[in-house]
């Protein structure tokens, strides 16, 4: 959209102009005064005219209209223009047809005081002329005035006097022409000023907004700096746009204006140049440049404007140097694909082209040809914004990538650390559990269930950290199956019941009378949520009691709203706690952690987890007096009854042997682990069989003897999935469950598609590795 209004900007100008170039090709052919007489009797006005040619000059000299002029003055080519201070005075006369139409003239600025009267009348002024510094005051300002129709003769007289510039006299035509051409002329030229300054303004607010919100790259600030500074030259220079709008300006003020925004809009511009491509860059050349231009800079705030208005042409040498040396970079970054050098390269284009203009302009070789030095500027800042905008998007792209890759190998990390954490934690556990049912001394009972209390809650931990790792990367899915809730908060309860009773704390579950329905959701994950916070609660409570209610909020025909609530007298959460602690790894004060323990990632997964089904978790706490956690959630009603899909499989006695005789294949690498798993095995009755890789599997299996494997998933030689893929393919039907120190979720899709029948993860606890090898051996 906004290209093709620029689009349609720039056809517009282009038309505009044409018209110019029509009128400078005109200005050849125009009448020319001479010996102080300008005959334009034959002119038909299609054109503007300029009133150029011999003036007569009188030097020192500020005739008024009914002065006697005694002998004629010197023949000047007008404009004509003086070095250093002085007066001067310049007449012409001019002769207009008779039938003609209504003209205007435009008179532009002079330096630096002037008054111009016309047939004895003063028709247009700026400033004030004197003959001395004293009654002196500088100003430019665009005037214009329309000629009297019955006039037929013009007499001019032009006062100029300057005190403060290092030049004086009159550098642009005084122009004459029909009244509503050059009425229309003048606002285009003004309203391309004031589009080509917003334009600039706007685009340099941007680009500094950008910088100042965060993207902290020094090209883009000096590019913000560089289009702020020069819009000023659009709005305060050659049709002095600004002085119309505001006539009361110093002169002293905005000569120091126009200055500052040329020296100090090369010298930003070098150095925006430098930090775009510093690699194609002589560092050197720019850093020499820019210190010259901000010297000139500092020359035209501190210095008063008669030397500093002749730092002109040196600098003129300069941008000369720019001119040629900014393209020629952005070439050698074109040949390098530096990001959006492309655009540059063209941008060097379109900003020569106005430099041209400019500088010819400047000479008075062409007129100003705003139209087409408007097409350059624009496309000058238009293709340096998207230099900035490649540039920004591809580092963003760049930081992206980065970021994707550390989020991956942060994710990698922590599952081959809790990987190679859970190996050894199996074989903690396993050994535990061995011990104890190994008629330990009474003694020995106490210490091995401190030591496995200690291995489950480092157990805790390191699922706790790959359960958010998980929930973070977005790959946790949710069951959607049947659960009986009031059963899983009683389950919750009853797990908890003796660390509450150790501390004397009272442990209530309070389930709504009117609640007999079952819901459809993840059981899984509601025991964790649940767990979750009547562990804290127990843990930050140390007298008084610890509540869970489950209450429905409404009940509709397919749905149930259930409020669940954990309420304790503890220690409870600062307002300002409260605000941090639902962040990971965040606890309400650090001396909680030393006095209670924890990681900080409970709340955190638990907050998390019920987002991602819809639900919040809210908090009500005073400190001292204890909290409430609860949430609500909704729930679709199931139809079914709950069906106990994991009755809980007592492990079998001592003297039982449920597995008599039967033949197992143990494919395990670590040592420990086959030591636990055989002990376990054994124990039940089982014939147990070692192959300490799949490779070794696939001879080891036999099929007149086997009736199950249990098969590790990462091995050397050959993994678990390789060695069942093939079993597979060879005909071996018999039931293989998958050990992974993995996440069953996690592992999944490749447990399925290598054939697999079932999964215990490691570290396991007894009594699921017997029910899952109790359930496969039945259903086989
Ligand atoms: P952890 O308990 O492992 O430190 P959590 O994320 O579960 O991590 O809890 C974060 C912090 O919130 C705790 O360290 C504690 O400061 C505060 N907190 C949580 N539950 C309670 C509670 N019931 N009473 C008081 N403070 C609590």
């Amino acid at each position: 959209m906004k290209i093709m209004t620029l689009a349609r900007i720039c056809f517009l100008l282009l038309l505009s102009n044409v018209m110019f170039d029509g009128y400078a090709a005109g200005l050849v052919t125009v009448p020319k005064a001479k010996r102080g007489l300008l005959d334009l009797r034959r002119e038909a006005f299609d054109e503007k005219v300029a009133l150029n040619g011999e003036w007569e000059f009188y030097w020192h000299r500020l005739l008024g209209p009914d002065d006697r002029v005694g002998k004629p003055g010197l023949l000047v080519e007008f404009p004509f223009m003086w070095k250093g201070f002085g007066y001067a005075s310049y007449r012409l006369t001019v002769l207009l047809p008779k039938n003609r139409k209504q003209l205007r003239v435009a008179m532009p600025d002079a330096y630096t005081a002037y008054r111009l009267f016309v047939n004895g009348k003063q028709l247009a002024a700026n400033g004030k002329v004197s003959t001395t510094a004293e009654g002196f005051i500088p100003h430019w300002q665009y005037q214009a005035f329309d000629v009297d129709h019955d006039t037929d003769t013009l007499r001019l007289i032009l006062q100029i006097a300057n005190f403060v510039h290092n030049k004086g006299g009159i550098k642009k035509p005084i122009l004459i022409g029909e009244k509503t051409a050059m009425e229309l002329e003048r606002q285009q030229s003004a309203a391309i000023d004031l589009i080509l300054t917003g334009c600039l303004l706007m685009g340099g607010l941007f680009f500094l907004g950008l910088y100042l919100l965060g993207n902290r790259d020094k090209a883009i600030l000096l590019f913000s700096l560089y289009s702020i500074v020069y819009c000023y030259r659009i709005i305060g220079i050659d049709n002095y746009v600004l002085h119309t709008i505001m006539p009361d300006l110093d002169w002293f003020f905005t000569v120091r204006l126009e200055y500052i925004s040329l020296f100090l809009g090369v010298g930003l511009f070098g150095l925006y140049t430098l930090y775009l491509y510093p690699e194609d860059v002589s560092k050197k050349a720019v850093v020499i440049v820019s210190l010259m231009c901000f010297t000139f800079t500092a020359a035209s705030v501190f210095l008063s404007p008669a030397f500093f208005t002749q730092l002109i042409n040196p600098f003129l040498v300069i941008m000369l140097f720019c001119i040629v040396y900014t393209p020629y970079v952005y070439f050698r970054a074109y040949q390098k694909k530096r990001p959006g050098a492309v655009y540059a390269l063209a941008s060097s284009a379109a900003v020569m082209s106005v430099f041209t203009i400019a500088l010819l302009h400047y000479w008075s070789v062409i007129p100003q040809m705003q139209g087409l030095s408007f097409i350059g500027y624009i496309g000058f800042f238009f293709l340096q914004s998207l230099v900035l905008s490649h540039k920004v998007s591809f580092e963003l792209k760049k930081a992206r990538q980065q970021a994707e890759q550390g989020l991956k190998a942060k994710s990698e990390f922590l599952s081959t650390m809790s990987h190679e954490i859970r190996t050894p934690l199996n074989s903690v556990i396993g050994m535990s559990h061995l011990l104890l049912r190994n008629d330990p001394r009474q003694d020995q009972v106490k210490q091995l269930d401190v030591m496995l209390f200690s291995a489950n809650h480092l157990l805790t931990i390191v699922n706790d950290i790959l359960d958010y790792n998980k929930i973070e990367a977005g790959k946790v899915s949710f069951e959607h199956i049947d659960m009986d809730l009031a059963g899983i908060a009683d389950k919750v309860v009853a797990g908890l019941k003796a660390d509450a009773e150790n501390k004397h704390i009272a442990l209530t579950l309070e389930i709504d009378p009117d609640l007999h329905d079952h819901v459809l959701g993840d059981p899984t994950r509601t025991f964790q949520v649940l767990s979750n916070l009547v562990h804290n609660a127990i843990k930050f409570t140390i007298k008084g009691f610890v509540s869970v209610s489950v209450k429905i909020e409404s009940r509709t025909e397919k749905h149930l709203i259930l409020k669940i609530a954990v309420r304790d007298t503890g220690i409870g959460i600062s307002a300002e706690d409260q605000k941090i602690i639902f962040q990971r790894f965040t606890q309400a004060d650090s001396s909680t952690s030393r006095s209670f323990g924890g990681t900080g990632l409970g709340l955190a997964i638990c907050k998390r987890i019920l987002e991602l089904q819809g639900a919040a978790l809210h908090l009500d706490s005073k400190e001292g007096e204890g909290s409430v956690f609860y949430f609500t959630q909704i729930f679709e009603r199931s139809l079914n009854a709950v069906k106990q899909n994991n009755p809980d499989v007592l492990l079998p006695l001592p003297e039982e042997k449920p597995l008599n005789g039967i033949a197992i294949l143990l494919v395990e690498d670590n040592p420990m682990n086959v030591l636990v798993a055989e002990n376990f095995l054994t124990a039940w009755g089982a014939v147990v069989d070692v192959a300490v890789n799949g490779q070794e599997a696939l001879t080891a299996i036999d099929l007149n003897r086997h009736k199950l494997v249990l098969m590790d998933l990462q091995m050397p030689l050959m993994d678990g999935y390789e060695s069942a893929t093939t079993m597979r393919a060879n005909g071996v039907t018999i039931p293989i469950i998958a050990l992974t120190a993995n996440l069953p979720n996690e592992i999944e899709a490749d447990i399925r598609q290598a054939g697999l029948t079932d999964v215990v993860t490691k570290p396991f606890l007894p009594e699921e590795l017997f029910k899952k090898i109790m359930r496969c051996l039945s259903k086989a």
